[in-house]
C-alpha cells in the first residue's frame, strides 16, 4: 500500500487589495494547494484565511510558501499559521516588503534556492527569481511537471517591474536562465490570472 494518496494541485481564487507606493488596486490572486489526502503545502496567502481553509479541508499543512512578499500574497500568512499550525517560509530578500505588511510578525523559514520540501507524495524545489521582488522564488515539481511563478511569469509573460523594489533586466535574466530550463511542457501555475505553459512564454520573454 502506497504511503500516500494521489499527489493532486488544488486552487482557489480570491479577491483583495495590492498596495505599494502609495497606490491601491483591486487584484485576484491564485491560491495554490499542492498535496494528498493527508498534508498538503499552502503556495501563498492573500486576502482571506477561510477561503484556503477551505481548500485545505481537514489536511495537514506542512508550510506556508511565499513566492514574494507583496502584501496581495502574504496578508494573511500570519493569521493562516495561527489556525493550521505551519511554518511561514520566505526568501530573506523581500524582509523590506514583507515589513510594509506586517510590523509585529516575522517568518520562519528562510527559503534560499535550492530548498525542497516534499508533500503528499511531490517535493517541491524553490528557484530563486529575484525581479519582480528581490526574494522572489518559483516552486517546481519536476515529477508533477509544474512550476508555481508566483508574480514572475505570467501567461503573456514577465511580472511587473515598474514599482519599488522591482528590476526588469533582472526579472528577465531570472526567467531567461531558471524558468526557461524547465522543460517546455512544464505547466506553469500563476500568482494572478490563467496558467500557461514554460514552452509558450519563450516567445514572450
Ligand atoms: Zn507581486
Amino acid at each position: 500500500m502506497p504511503a500516500h494518496g494521489v499527489t493532486r494541485v488544488d486552487h482557489a481564487v480570491v479577491s483583495g487589495t495590492f498596495s505599494l507606493d502609495g497606490e491601491i488596486f483591486d487584484v485576484d490572486n491564485n491560491i495554490w494547494v499542492v498535496g494528498d489526502d493527508a498534508e498538503c503545502v499552502v503556495i501563498d496567502a492573500p486576502h482571506d484565511v477561510e477561503a484556503i481553509l477551505a481548500v485545505v479541508g481537514d489536511r495537514r499543512v506542512k508550510a506556508i510558501l511565499c513566492t514574494h512578499a507583496h502584501d496581495d500574497h502574504v496578508r494573511v500568512a500570519p493569521a493562516l499559521r495561527e489556525r493550521v499550525t505551519a511554518p511561514i517560509m520566505l526568501h530573506p530578500a523581500d524582509k523590506p516588503l514583507w515589513d510594509l505588511s506586517h510590523t509585529d510578525h516575522l517568518w520562519d523559514v528562510d527559503l534560499h534556492d535550492g530548498f525542497e520540501i516534499s508533500v503528499g507524495g511531490t517535493t517541491l524545489r524553490a528557484l530563486h527569481t529575484p525581479g519582480h521582488a528581490p526574494g522572489a522564488v518559483c516552486f517546481h515539481s519536476a515529477d508533477l511537471g509544474c512550476v508555481f511563478t508566483g508574480d514572475t511569469l505570467f501567461q503573456g509573460g514577465p511580472g511587473a517591474t515598474g514599482r519599488s523594489f522591482s528590476d526588469h533586466d533582472l526579472i528577465v535574466e531570472s526567467i531567461r536562465t531558471r524558468l526557461f530550463d524547465l522543460a517546455d511542457d512544464t505547466v506553469v501555475h500563476t500568482g494572478h490570472g490563467d496558467d500557461t505553459t514554460i514552452g509558450a512564454e519563450r516567445a514572450n520573454v
